[in-house]
């Protein structure tokens, strides 16, 4: 402070020291930041109040309260501390469920957020670097205003998600900012961040079904896949409505596959194919219930059988188990849809099909896009298949997600642009 520091910033428990020796000869220029941190939990909202009001009775100038976030919902008591300040506050969660803390500073009115500048040289916990908050988020263009979006899921920071919305939101003008939610709760999730600020999420594993139950009204067909990946607050009542862009995003790269292989006649090219989906999960299911709403007969193979037995009976379709795969061949040109997980990065040696039966195929999908092109894709373009990347879908059900959340059409080069840069398995 002597040397001429704008701000100084002390712990609340030395205060008594530090006033003692100053007597009132604290600089005018010189701002005391009064800093409070626990590295164990998030108190109770009365006793942050508490803490709060024995911060600026210390003699603050700033208030600093930082806590350890212990679940996604810790985060909203510094959020309400924020809001009833009247003095210049900083409230920040450490740890990994703490990380909107930091994102949505701006938005909450807090005096300062910190960012590191590079990754591994964090100061706290959770802290994002500059660059991504600069850059990635444009923490620089929130406001209180700005609408709250992000995606719902555990683990959840290895999402590229953020980064396309963003970019997406920027180019359009769109006053939002995307962030990753670290849920293990969704329904308390949901609850507590319940205001219109919060205008729209997308859901990952594992919370794509628990979601849907959350929800006040459901898409027919995310009802009969059982399971969404969009949630939007409505804007005239604030309800909450659930959508599978999974499915179409799909279920549309496909179809566009095929209709480079064929003249197309209007109708869906999948009307009459025979389509072989691999998988039961989240994934399987959204293709098996698009490809049999396109009018595809539908065989589901999976290595628990039961599971395919199951998804097959609730659609009309026929189970396989994932042994009998490399000899059915009903008929020539099927069409295979990949949605188990084996190939995904790191185990890109493991495909679900041997290569000689690919050549029973007209096209391949492998809803794994991390590689790229995995080890299924290459080899069924080996075969002469025409093959579709997960990636494909991926980009497509962010642009419906992009298109519910806003209601404007998706600035598809910038999101397919932010998507290629950011991914190092590509
Ligand atoms: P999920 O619900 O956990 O289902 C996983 C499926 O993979 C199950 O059918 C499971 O079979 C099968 N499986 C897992 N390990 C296996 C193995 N070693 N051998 C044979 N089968 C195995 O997951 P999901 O949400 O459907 O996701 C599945 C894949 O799709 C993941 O790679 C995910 O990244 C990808 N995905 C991509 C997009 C996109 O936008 N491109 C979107 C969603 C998902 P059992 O039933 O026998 O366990």
């Amino acid at each position: 402070m002597l040397l001429g520091a704008d701000f100084i910033d002390i712990e609340l428990k030395a205060m008594p020291v530090f006033s003692a020796k100053m007597q009132d000869n604290k600089p005018n220029y010189c701002k005391v930041i009064v800093s409070n941190h626990n590295f164990e939990t998030t108190p109770s909202a009365d006793i942050l109040v508490s803490l709060f009001k024995e911060i600026i009775s210390s003699g603050a100038d700033i208030v600093k309260i930082v806590t350890t976030a212990e679940s996604i919902t810790d985060v909203w008591k510094l959020f309400q501390i924020l809001a009833i300040s009247q003095v210049p506050t900083i409230a920040l969660a450490m740890g990994e469920h703490g990380l909107i803390s930091r994102l949505l500073c701006p938005k909450y009115g807090g005096f300062l957020t910190f960012g590191s500048l590079a990754s591994g040289k964090e100061s706290a916990s959770g802290q994002p670097t500059l660059s991504d908050m600069r850059n990635a988020y444009g923490l620089q263009h929130v406001n209180k205003q700005t609408k709250v979006y992000g995606i719902i899921g555990k683990p959840v920071g290895h999402s590229k998600s953020p980064f396309i919305h963003n970019a997406a939101f920027r180019k359009v003008g769109h006053d939002g900012i995307y962030v990753p939610f670290l849920v293990d709760n969704v329904k308390d999730f949901l609850n507590v961040y319940n205001t219109s600020d919060f205008a729209g999420f997308s859901v990952t594993i594992p919370h794509k079904e628990t979601a849907l139950e959350c929800c006040d009204e459901v898409d027919p067909l995310a009802k009969a896949i059982g399971a969404i990946n969009t949630i939007v607050k409505r804007r005239n009542d604030g309800k909450l409505i659930g959508y599978n862009t999974d499915c179409e995003g799909a279920i549309s790269a496909i179809e566009d596959g095929l209709r480079g292989m064929i003249s197309s006649t209007g109708g869906s090219p999948l009307m009459g194919r025979y389509f072989v989906v691999t998988g039961a999960g989240g994934a399987g299911k959204a293709l098996a219930y698009g490809a049999k709403d396109r009018g595809a007969k539908v065989f589901i193979a999976n290595r628990n059988y039961d599971r395919a037995k199951s998804l097959a009976d609730s659609l009309g379709g026929e189970a396989l188990s994932l042994d009998q795969l490399n000899a059915f061949c009903p008929v020539n040109g099927m069409i295979l849809a990949n949605t188990t997980s084996l190939g995904m990065h790191p185990n890109i040696s493991e495909t679900p099909i041997a290569k000689d039966a690919l050549r029973n195929y007209s096209l391949v999908f492998d809803a794994v896009y991390t590689p790229r092109y995995t080890r299924l894709l290459r080899e069924a373009e080996e075969c002469g298949a025409i093959v579709v990347s997960g990636l494909e879908m991926f980009i497509r059900q962010a642009m419906m997600q992009f298109s519910l959340f806003t209601g404007l059409n998706a600035p598809e080069q910038v999101m397919r642009e932010k998507m290629a840069s950011t991914s190092s398995y590509l």
